[in-house]
This record gives structure tokens, sequence and C-alpha cells, in this order.
């Protein structure tokens, strides 16, 4: 048998032969920082150095690393069914996720659609705006975003985000998309008449966007109410409202769902990190009644013909449903609030320092912008990254925003160590 294993050389070496990374322009990046473990807030390096996972590992472990009451679930799970096809067949996990998810998700989620991450979540919002006009007979083909959304990298999730700077090579391949500024609660009457003049000459099948927290635009906030009242004219004009809460889903705002702070409610749902609480990739989409009568027909034409081979997969749904068990019970509720708190009492502080701005929280999400000139992914990015790494805490800063969104269950000395490195940075940058 041929011998693949590689001895005596340091997994970043190795990683560099074969491993491609995301978002990574290899030539100026540094090495890959191989990680060994993790265990609740805590990452833990081939050196054995730990770090505090203060960004959840990109808002997915919000119950922390290798919580056994998720993990043994799984591991129940994977000794009596793996995998099965999803069309055709259903399974208990995945039928008792819908029940447990349909009583936490906003008023008027009915079905689910299952798929693999984020940007099939909203590929999935996206083509259920699109087709439920066409199979209306309405000639609807734009779609609706807001500017500086990001709603994932595959072509229809690329073509709503505004965010993409590096899609040159795909522009000419994109879906048609209009945009939208986002409301401040001082623009929200101009971005109201920016809103009714796209409408007016355009055939605007569907708006996406991220309810109050864009994330991957650094942490920005928007005006809950004009929020809402850029839902009820959408609404009002036959718009479907496809909420994307791949991010700000499952607690992160201090509701299960941004959408709750919100009056009116979206018509699709789209979710995925924190779903399966870190432990397994996969993506939903829900939707209201009224967008699955859309499909349901006589024709088979009208049915939303798309699929994943590991649609519904049983580990990820019984991960997922433990998730969400966990989300409801009083212990993490609790959790949330303090850190909801915490996060308050922090932004308060950090208000009166002259080299923040902006300081602002949500829930468990903090963020507030440094003072300082900077390229979005410049050096000093990077130097700052080094500076809380050697303190042993991740976070990545966008630019020069430094944001948090801890694990829930991240104890109160971590937290207030992630406070105080935070300050450090301060009178350092
Ligand atoms: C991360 C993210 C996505 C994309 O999810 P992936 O799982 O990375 O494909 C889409 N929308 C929002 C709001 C996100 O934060």
């Amino acid at each position: 048998m041929r011998d693949i294993r590689t001895v005596n050389e340091n997994l970043a070496d190795r990683d560099k032969k074969h491993l491609w990374h995301p978002l990574t322009q290899h030539k100026i990046s540094p090495d890959m920082l191989p990680i060994k473990s993790a265990k609740g807030s805590i990452l833990i390096d081939e050196e054995g150095k730990e770090y505090i996972d203060a960004i959840s590992s990109w808002y997915t472990a919000v119950y922390g690393h290798c919580n056994s009451y998720i993990t043994n679930r799984v591991a129940k799970q994977m000794q009596v069914l793996d995998q099965v096809v999803f069309s055709g067949f259903t399974h208990k996990p995945a039928i008792e996720l819908s029940e447990a998810l349909i009583k936490i998700l906003p008023e008027g989620q009915q079905k689910l659609f299952f798929n693999d991450n984020g940007s099939t979540a909203t590929e999935i919002g996206i083509k259920m705006a699109l087709q439920y006009h066409h199979n209306l007979g309405n000639d609807r083909k734009v779609m609706l975003a807001f500017e500086e959304g990001f709603h994932g990298d595959t072509f229809g999730a690329m073509s709503v985000s505004g965010l993409s700077v590096y899609n040159g090579a795909f522009e000419d391949h994109f879906i048609r998309v209009e945009r939208l500024p986002v409301p401040n609660g001082k623009n929200n009457e101009q971005v109201i008449a920016i809103l009714k003049d796209l409408i007016s000459k355009h055939s605007i099948a569907g708006f996406i966007y991220e309810p109050l927290v864009q994330g991957a635009a650094a942490m920005k906030f928007h005006d809950a109410q004009g929020l809402n009242e850029i839902l009820k004219v959408c609404r009002q004009n036959d718009i479907i409202l496809v909420a994307d809460e791949v991010m700000t889903g499952f607690g992160k705002t201090g509701k299960y769902f941004a959408s709750d702070h919100i009056e009116e409610k979206p018509d699709v749902i789209c979710m995925s990190k924190a779903l399966t609480a870190g432990l397994l990739p996969m993506g939903l989409t829900s939707c209201s009644q009224k967008i699955y009568d859309a499909f349901y027909s006589d024709d088979i034409a009208k049915g939303l013909f798309h699929g994943h081979t590991y649609t519904a997969n049983p580990l990820a749904c019984s991960a997922a449903l433990a998730a969400v068990e966990l989300l409801v019970s009083d212990e993490i509720q609790e959790k949330i609030q303090q850190i909801c708190n915490a996060n308050k009492k922090f932004v308060k502080m950090l208000r009166s320092n002259p080299k923040v701005g902006n300081a602002r929280s949500k829930g468990v999400i903090m963020a507030f912008e440094l003072d300082v000139k900077m390229e979005r992914y410049g050096n000093l990015r990077n130097e700052i990254f080094k500076f809380f790494m050697d303190k042993g805490v991740f976070l990545r800063p966008l630019g020069n925003t430094i944001y948090i969104v801890p694990p829930y269950t991240i104890s109160e000395e971590e937290l207030q160590k992630v406070y105080a490195v935070i300050e450090d940075s301060l009178t350092v940058f």
C-alpha cells in the first residue's frame, strides 16, 4: 500500500503544498495557523497556545466548541442513520427540526427548504422570489438589495451582494439587481423616495436584506423603523421579502431572529452559520404558506427544482435540533442577556475614548471603528489582528472596525479578557 502520510514537517509548511484557502491572496498572506483543538470559547494551536474565539468562528460556534450536548446527539444519530436521499425519503431528525424551528421562527413561516450553507440558503431565497412571480405569470426579473449587503459567494448570492469588490471576472453573468441605500434614521424618507422610484421603473420580484446588522459590511447597523417602512412599501407592491438571517439568526441580536425586532415580517428567511452550532455545514430557507402555494400545482414545472446531494443530512439536522434546544433554554437565554448587558457597559466606556468611533452593540454583537486611516485589508489591519492573537484573543478586524460576536457560553472572565485586550489595543494603535 502506498504510504500517504507525511512526517517531519510542520503543518503550516505542509498546508502550503496543496491547500488553497478562502478569501486569501496567498502571495501576500502570512502562513496559516494550525489549530489542533477547540473547547468552549478556546481555540488551541499546535504549540498549545490558547486563543479566545471572540467571533465564534464566523458566528457559528455560539454554544461553544465541541459542546457535549450537541456532539453526543450527533454521535448517537450517526449510529442510527447517517445519510439518505431526501427526495422520496424523509426522516425523524429533519421532521423534528422543522417542528422545533417553526415554533421559534418569526410569525408566518411555514415551510422549510434545506440546503448546504449560507450562500445556497440565499440562492434559494432569490429563486423563491423570482419563481414565485414567474409561476403567477408576473414579469418580474429584478432583485432589490441594500448597498454594501453581503449574501454569499455563489452566483446569485454574489449578484445581490453590494460589497463584493473582487468580482470583476463574473460581473457580466450576474442576475439583475437594483440597490437601495441603508436607512440610518436620518435618511429614512429619502430612502423611501428612492425605493418608490425604483419600484416605478423596474419590475422588482424580491428584496433581500440583512435585517438590522450588515455583518460583512463591518457590523454596520441600520435603523429598525426605517427598515420597517421599506418592508411595508415592498409588501404593498407584492415584492417578496427575503430576510438573510445567516449571520443575525439564532440569538445574535438578543432575540431569536433579528426580524423579531421588526414589525413587518419576512416572506422568506435564510439561515445557516449558528443553525448547526458550528458542528456541520447546513443551510435552510424557510418561507410562508403564500410562497409555497405559488409552487404547489399539478404542473411539474411550477415546482422548485433545486436539490443538493446532502439535503437535510440527518447528522446536521440532529446538531441543529440540539442547538435549538440550547437556544431556547433558560441558561443560554440568561447568558445572552448577560453578554448584551456587558456589551452595553463596554460600549459606554468606549464612547469616552477619543480614538473610538461609532461604538455600538446589538445583542452579543459589539463593534466600533478605530479612528485611524487604513486600507480595508491593509497592513495595519494585520498588525491589529496579530496584536490580539499575541494576547490570546482571536478577533478578525474588518478594516478599522473591531467587533466581537462571542459564544453565548463564554465565561465572565473570558469576556472581560476580550474587553481588556481591546482596551489595550487602544493605547497601542
Ligand atoms: C456568511 C454569510 C453568508 C454566506 O454564508 P456561507 O455559509 O459562507 O456561504 C450569507 N449571508 C450572510 C448575511 C452571511 O453572514
